[in-house]
């Protein structure tokens, strides 16, 4: 399964997932430093809030104590218009009171005006068993005289704040410090719910308030009186403040009093949560636990704890689901980028396969080729458009001598002798233009020169291939030197037997030739019949030595010819009386056609003779009997033109190629019906050529045939003989 190529798709994934993996943390941090930020400006904004919305409250009492000390006396009516103001602006506020000092012995001038008043009930009170009763007998009262809003603290009127402790308390630290003081926390009298409440005491003095010693007990006039259910007070806070109103949605807010025994230091807790959930009650120590913020804030001599802890869950400890999304979103990119990696490089691997497959085949087949190459015998030279080597194998370093780099990229001229050398760029060109071609696709005999300048005899073939529309060719080399050489010595060979085999013949033949004749006495009809066959035979064999020595002689140049003016009729004339007596013996007719003109040719009288005798002795040889042989002489454009007709079977088309090399036949079974040799064509062709004449024939399969050839005519101011 873990293959290389796979390598990069492997590590992309492993990347992927610690980037995943990293972003996710980061996200993480981000959120939670978000959500931090956010909790802390919402829980900054609903502690200030409430500090602010206390310190205000307090005011509102302090303003009632300052009322008091700057008048002579406040009547009932008057103390109602003058609270009436801070009521309305801090709402929250359960009640502001007039508390005065009471004596026992003022104790029924007090309940008497009150009674006086309107409040016809009116008595001081205290609490016993839960239930108000008539205050009992002692020396101070602080009973609540003034309460604003009347209606809902009807029951507070006329309760003695002295009767209970936890009042006294306050009461008394006011008194002795001058200064507000709250309760802790309490139960009020009038509650009728589960708050729990707090009162704030502003002592009010004679003079002003100047403390003189032991007089003090006696100045002190009363007290100003706050009266607040705590969860009322912090929801007038938030009622007050738009700030706060929205930080009440995400923050639940603690409140104790830090100076009270720890199982009375809970107040409150306000919440405003949008599900409608109630936020659980917690001591201070738990809730100080995980995500909080905390403020402590003197209130009258009394420290409040006030403690923000978030409940929407997306404030601390909640589920965030950003970081989540992050390394499933980073996760799903890389799978995907990873599937599609494996896809890719899993089709380049299948084409890497192909294209190695593919490289290896052609190296093989370029390394067979180029073993044909190597090792075939017949030299093959590449070559371009412009004649630049391009290839050289082997087989061509060894005929000419040089080494592949020595030529691929020099012309091919430089395996060539003058005149070629000089004239093959011409020749490349104009097959290229013409499409002539002289050697191309026909292969012949050409003499190619070797680096050491030494010439020889080979055979050149050449092709065209074309890439590209770039025509390059092929050369096929094959040196012909030790062929030529085989020949010749086969050659000598056999003329040199000629020669030792005609001598004993000759004269075997004159022998045979007098037997005949009755030299030696009359012969017996049997012994002259096998005598003329020995003769005949004998003469048969002269005939092909001769022809043999003749051809031989022709093509090494050493034919001997004396070339003199011959009248055309003559030699005519000469030819048929010679010839008639063979055409008699065949039954055919020897006839002149036309009158020969008089005219000469410049020729050996011999040979000449021979020519015609051999083109009369095949028009002959296959005449049907009884049938005619032409002859016809005519001149033209200077040339003699002599014709030999005959109207035997002609020469069927597949021979016509070959008709005049030597040893050929149309049908080898000719050679003995017919008698000959398959040179005499061979021969009469190579005497017309060294005459300067050519020969050629018509003929048509069942109609017959006509051998022409023309020699130059002899034309008086040209000199007498000459030998070629
Ligand atoms: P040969 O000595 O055998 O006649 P030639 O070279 O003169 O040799 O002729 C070669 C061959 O050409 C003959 O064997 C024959 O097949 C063919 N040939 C030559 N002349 C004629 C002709 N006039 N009509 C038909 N075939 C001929």
């Amino acid at each position: 399964m873990f293959r290389k190529p796979y390598l990069v798709v492997w590590l992309v994934v492993l990347l992927g997932i610690l980037v995943s993996a990293g972003l996710h943390r980061l996200v993480a941090e981000r959120e939670h430093d978000r959500q931090l930020l956010a909790f802390e400006e919402r829980a900054a904004d609903s502690i200030l809030a409430v500090e602010s919305h206390i310190g205000a409250t307090i005011e509102a009492v302090h303003s009632i104590a300052g009322f008091y000390q700057s008048s002579k006396f406040v009547d009932r009516d008057e103390f109602r218009s003058f609270v009436s103001g801070p009521l309305e602006r801090y709402p929250g506020i359960q009640a502001l009171e007039w508390i005065p000092r009471v004596t026992r012995a003022q104790r029924w001038h007090f309940e008497e005006s009150a009674r006086m008043a309107g409040y016809t009930d009116f008595r001081f009170t205290e609490r016993r068993d839960r239930r108000l009763v008539t205050a009992g007998e002692r020396d101070e009262y602080y009973p609540v005289y003034y309460v604003e809003p009347e209606a809902p603290n009807q029951r507070a009127l006329g309760f003695d704040l002295a009767s209970n402790p936890t009042r006294r308390a306050a009461l008394e630290a006011a008194r002795t410090s001058g200064k507000p003081r709250a309760t802790g926390r309490i139960t009020l009298v009038q509650e009728t719910g589960t708050q729990f409440g707090t009162l704030i005491f502003v002592p009010v003095f004679k003079n002003g308030g100047r403390l003189s010693g032991a007089s003090e007990p006696r100045s002190l006039l009363g007290f100003a009186l706050g009266v607040f259910r705590v969860g009322d007070m912090v929801a007038g806070a938030f009622d007050s403040n738009v700030f706060a109103q929205r930080a009440g949605a995400a923050v639940d807010l603690y409140i104790y009093d830090i100076m009270a025994p720890p199982e009375e230091q809970f107040l409150h807790v306000h919440s405003d949560r949008r599900d409608g959930t109630l936020p659980p009650r917690l001591d201070a120590t738990a809730a100080r636990e995980g995500f909080h913020m905390s403020s402590v804030v003197t209130i009258a001599g009394r420290n409040w704890l006030i403690i923000a802890r978030p409940h929407d869950p997306s404030l601390g400890g909640g589920i965030m689901p950003e970081p989540w999304l992050a390394l499933f979103g980073g996760l799903a990119i890389t799978l995907l980028l990873a599937a599609y990696l494996a896809s890719v490089v899993g089709r380049s691997h299948t084409i890497q396969n192909l294209v190695k497959e593919r490289t290896r085949e052609l190296a093989r087949s370029e390394a067979r080729a180029h073993a044909i190459l190597d090792n075939t015998v017949d030299g093959i030279i590449v070559i371009d458009a412009t004649g630049m080597i391009r290839s050289f194998n082997p087989a061509a370093e060894r005929i000419f001598g040089s080494m592949e780099e020595d030529v691929v990229g020099r012309n091919v001229r430089m395996l060539m002798p003058e005149p070629y050398h000089s004239e093959h760029d011409g020749y490349i060109k104009r097959y290229l233009d013409t499409g002539e071609a002289r050697v191309i696709g026909i292969g012949r005999e050409v003499t190619g020169q070797r680096r050491d300048g030494s010439t020889f005899p080979m055979e050149l073939a050449v092709s065209v291939v074309r890439f590209d529309a770039q025509p390059t060719f092929v050369g096929i080399v094959r040196d012909l030197t030790e062929r030529k050489k085989v020949e010749r010595m086969k050659q000598e060979f056999v003329s040199t037997v000629s020669h030792e085999l005609r001598t004993p013949l000759t004269s075997i033949i004159g022998s045979l030739g007098l037997l005949k004749g009755g030299a030696a006495g009359t012969l017996s009809e049997t012994a002259e019949r096998m005598v003329t066959i020995a003769h005949d035979s004998g003469e048969r064999l002269v005939r092909l030595i001769n022809d043999i020595l003749d051809i031989e002689k022709i093509e090494s140049g050493n034919m001997p010819m004396t070339l003199e003016p011959l009248p055309v009729p003559e030699l005519i004339e000469s030819v048929v009386s010679a010839n008639q007596g063979y055409a008699q013996k065949n039954g055919v007719q020897l006839v002149l056609d036309g009158t020969p003109p008089e005219r000469k040719v410049r020729g050996d009288r011999d040979r000449l003779t021979q020519v015609l005798t051999n083109l009369i002795g095949n028009a002959v040889k296959f005449s049907p009997e009884g049938a005619r042989v032409e002859l016809s002489a005519t001149t033209a454009a200077n040339r003699v033109h002599f014709s030999v007709r005959d109207h035997g079977p002609g020469i069927p088309a597949d021979f016509r190629d070959r008709i005049f090399s030597r040893f050929s036949q149309a049908d080898s079974s000719d050679t003995r019906q017919k008698g000959g040799t398959g040179l005499g064509l061979a021969i009469t062709r190579a005497i017309v050529e060294s005459h300067n004449g050519r020969i050629w024939f018509d003929s048509e399969l069942g109609q017959g045939s006509t051998f022409h050839f023309e020699i130059p005519e002899h034309l008086n101011s040209d000199t007498e003989g000459g030998k070629t």
